[in-house]
């Protein structure tokens, strides 16, 4: 069976309707996967999420080789037998944590920017996290009241020691180990995770970059895959599953974290697939250079990252505008760090088959719920406010369901006033019952979007 097939192509857009198959199931695109930033859906049982029919999620690895390390998940037999997952995942390269932690860091320990990295200067002050950021799910000013203070333990700044053209070494924030990424390490995480599709190891370019430095991280970026697909070509040939595997050099091995045996647990992942990463920042130009390149590697599938990384959403739209000629017809596509519904149903024209995001788990814990009246509008091309903030008073003696247009368990058994309690007492089923609505939404969103591709509406 081949990893992707394009059931539909529609007549009136770049819109298609496609599946790309793993071994833990078939995804049907275009679709959206939820972030399980840590290993989990914040807040949703594995029992929810076969209820709520998310075909696929996305875990961080920087997060997962941080805590609770490689070590413990390769002795688990990786993520899915870890977290008792049985839907397929992907997995990032851990490139977008690392560089833009790293620059936070630095961002935040001086307001002088390092000349070297091509950054523009920016006030402290002015310095936030774009509530659209991938992986941001962790950081969240609802829970603290302070939009730079760490909420979950793991969120302090990593301790960046080196940034060089081999990668980046930082240090542990539970244990100050030191731990290196660099191409040959990320797929070696990754392995050991085990999701079914990984990415190349990239340097996702921070916004505002200039051309200079946005092209340096392009080519670092590629040069970058063609090490992944090296070593991943090793890899293969190496009869021992173990990390470091037996025929890295030595450096990566130095790289590695020491003391990691070969395993003996038995992984349901066999099967990994990895994608290249388009990356040139907001710049036309090396936007096209990027995806000429990463397209003629031999990669399973093509994802477009460094977008959503605080540009506008018209320059993020471009981005992937400028792209979208070059895109394979027998590959998959994923966006990454996108997942506002207006973006989604924009960019499924543009030829996106996949997106990843933390914002229906991440707004929903804000207390923010989708409105599918105003989801439907934005199918129609209305652009309309789609959410409802169920902390306002307004709720508190409302027994009217979340939603009257939503079928999803929340709305049919609960109350917006009940919700509108649970919020007000910080009660934690409420962070729940609203990340089931909003990613009930979200799956309604996408299958709505498959049958309009299907009967050629879009
Ligand atoms: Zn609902």
């Amino acid at each position: 069976m081949s990893f992707f097939k394009v059931n539909h192509q529609s007549s009136k857009s770049k819109a298609r309707l496609g599946t790309i198959n793993t071994d833990h199931g078939a995804v049907h695109t275009p679709a959206f996967m939820p972030a399980g930033t840590k290993g989990t859906i914040k807040g949703i049982t594995q029992e929810q999420i076969k209820e709520l029919k998310i075909q696929i999620s996305f875990v961080n690895t920087y997060h997962l080789v941080t805590h609770p390390g490689v070590e413990v998940l390769q002795k688990a037999g990786g993520i899915h037998n870890f977290a008792k997952y049985t839907i397929p995942l992907m997995s990032d390269s851990g490139g977008f944590q690392v560089f833009s932690l790293a620059q936070r860091q630095k961002t935040i320990n001086s307001s002088v920017i390092p000349v070297k990295t091509g950054i523009q200067k920016k006030n402290n002050d002015d310095y936030r996290l774009d509530s659209r950021l991938r992986g941001s799910d962790t950081m969240d000013k609802s829970m603290t009241g302070n939009k730079r203070t760490a909420s979950v333990r793991g969120d302090e700044e990593p301790l960046v020691e080196k940034i060089d053209e081999n990668g980046v070494v930082f240090r542990s924030v539970y244990d100050g180990q030191k731990i290196i990424f660099t191409p040959e390490t990320s797929m070696d995480f990754q392995k050991i995770i085990g999701a079914d599709i990984n990415m190349a190891f990239d340097e996702c370019t921070y916004y505002p970059a200039t051309h200079e430095y946005a092209e340096k991280a392009m080519r670092r970026t590629h040069t970058w895959l063609e090490r992944c697909i090296k070593h991943r070509a090793i890899r293969a040939t190496d009869s021992v599953s173990c990390f470091p595997s037996r025929q890295c050099s030595p450096a990566t091995r130095e790289s590695a974290r020491v003391g990691i045996p070969p395993t003996t647990a038995t992984y349901c992942t066999k099967n990994q697939y990895l994608y290249g990463i388009i990356q040139g920042g907001t710049y036309e130009d090396l936007r096209k250079q990027s995806a000429e390149f990463v397209t003629a590697q031999n990669t399973s599938g093509i994802a477009i990252g460094g977008v959503s990384v605080g540009e506008s959403k018209e320059e993020m739209r471009n981005q992937v505008k400028w792209v979208a000629p070059y895109l394979p017809k027998d590959r998959p596509v994923h966006l990454l760090g996108v997942g506002q519904v207006d973006d989604i149903v924009d960019l499924v024209k543009q030829g996106i088959d996949t997106f990843d995001c933390v914002e229906p788990t991440r707004v929903a814990r804000m207390g923010s719920a989708y409105q599918t009246k105003a989801v439907l509008a934005h199918i129609e091309g209305i652009n309309e406010r789609y959410e409802l903030d169920i902390n306002k008073a307004v709720n508190k003696g409302d027994l009217t369901p979340l939603d009257e247009n939503c079928g999803c368990s929340t709305c049919v058994n609960y109350s917006k006033a009940y919700l509108h309690h649970l919020f007000k007492q910080r009660e934690l089923l409420g962070y729940t019952l609203l990340s089931y609505h909003n990613l009930y939404v979200m799956e309604k969103l996408m299958e709505d979007l498959r049958n309009l591709i299907c009967q050629e509406k879009m």
